[in-house]
């Protein structure tokens, strides 16, 4: 028989100065959520719906059977994730992969690796940043990993990264258009 998980305290909302807290912090985006004149970004909504996903959990999650726990832990695993709360989200979560996962972002320095993919093509070399972004939260310096050392930094989107984004974004214009010259050369600038 293993002992029975309960959610650890601070998440026990039964004092009324941490329930306080907890509502004044998710108060000015719930405002915002629940306003009929707002459009919530993608970001924004997901982050609204963590914060629902884990108010509604931390409700229930000590009253239910075990693996009905089970799937709430993993739930509310990802709900905190969704918001950034990455210590936390290693708390809850019950599988040790995912926890080691949830750790990388945890750990996220600040400090960007320069490794970059080489290799030819059309008999031209090139180099590419082999840094892409891995997870984004509302409110939050985007996660950087790498392809090639595995790191994952917290950093302000590098300028490779904002000019790939920016070709990605005309590329998909281009080839709504039709406009396979313009293709072409996104392409080339892509691989320069
Ligand atoms: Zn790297």
């Amino acid at each position: 028989m293993t002992e029975k998980w309960v959610l650890p305290e601070r998440y026990q909302l039964n004092d009324p100065a941490k329930l306080k807290l907890a509502a004044q912090a998710q108060s000015e985006l719930a405002k915002k959520a629940n306003s009929p004149f707002t459009n919530l970004s993608p970001a924004e909504a997901e982050f609204v719906r963590a914060q629902r996903t884990e108010n509604h959990i931390v409700k229930i999650i000590n009253d239910v059977d075990p693996v009905t726990q089970l799937t709430l832990r993993r739930k509310l695993s990802d709900a905190l994730a969704a918001q950034g709360r990455f210590a936390e989200a290693v708390e809850i979560e019950p599988s040790a992969a995912k926890q080691e996962e949830l750790k990388a972002y945890r750990d996220a320095g600040s400090f960007l690796c320069s490794c970059v993919n080489e290799g030819t093509w059309k008999n031209k070399p090139f180099r590419v940043t082999a840094q892409f972004v891995k997870r984004q939260v509302w409110n939050q310096k985007p996660f950087i990993g790498c392809a090639k050392c595995g790191q994952i930094a917290q950093v302000d989107l590098p300028s490779e990264l904002v000019k790939q984004r920016e070709l990605r974004q005309q590329s998909r214009d281009m080839a709504v258009k039709k406009d396979v010259k313009g293709l072409q050369k996104y392409t080339a600038e892509l691989l320069r």
